[in-house]
């Protein structure tokens, strides 16, 4: 695998999902204090659900859990600390699925690709930097202005095929 290419290469199946959530935390703190933000309760919280699997979560899915386990945060204030994750780069939004899913490596700045399994529902994250750079060579080939490149593909993953 070329360097220039960051691959989530896990079996989504069968790991040790804890050690993903606590390299995310990790993560997601560092991004936060290096932007001289607060990784506040309702951001772990939010963040936490979002990761509680490699699967994506409808916001909807996350007002309904959070209402069980939290005091009923107002829709809208979650809906901020999304935004807030998703500016953060912290978190990806699947506009297909209008979904959320965490990112496996926040520290570098991305859109990147997404492989959406059809029957089981995780996701895969790709980020191919030549890739996004022929987007944006062709893009500007015919004047085209990019604001967002996340791919999104839909398929089997290793264990539904
Ligand atoms: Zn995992
Ligand atoms: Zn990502
Ligand atoms: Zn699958």
């Amino acid at each position: 695998m070329p360097d220039n290419i960051v691959i989530q290469d896990f079996e989504p199946h069968e790991h040790d999902h804890g050690h993903c959530m606590a390299d995310a935390l990790r993560e997601a703190e560092r991004v936060c204090a290096h932007r001289g933000e607060r990784f506040t309760p309702l951001r772990r919280t939010v963040f936490e659900l979002l990761w509680s699997s490699h699967k994506p979560v409808k916001a909807y899915d996350l007002l309904a859990q959070l209402a069980v386990t939290h005091d009923r945060p107002a829709p809208p204030t979650v809906y901020r600390t999304l935004d807030f994750l998703q500016e953060a780069g912290l978190v990806h939004k699947l506009e297909s699925l209008n979904a959320y899913i965490g990112c496996g490596e926040p520290g570098r700045r991305h859109q990147g690709q997404f492989m959406i399994c059809e029957d089981c529902g995780v996701v895969a994250e790709l980020d191919d930097e030549v890739l996004t750079a022929m987007i944006d060579t062709n893009a500007r080939k015919i004047g085209f202005k990019v604001n967002d490149e996340t791919i999104e593909i839909s398929g089997l993953c290793r264990q539904c095929q």
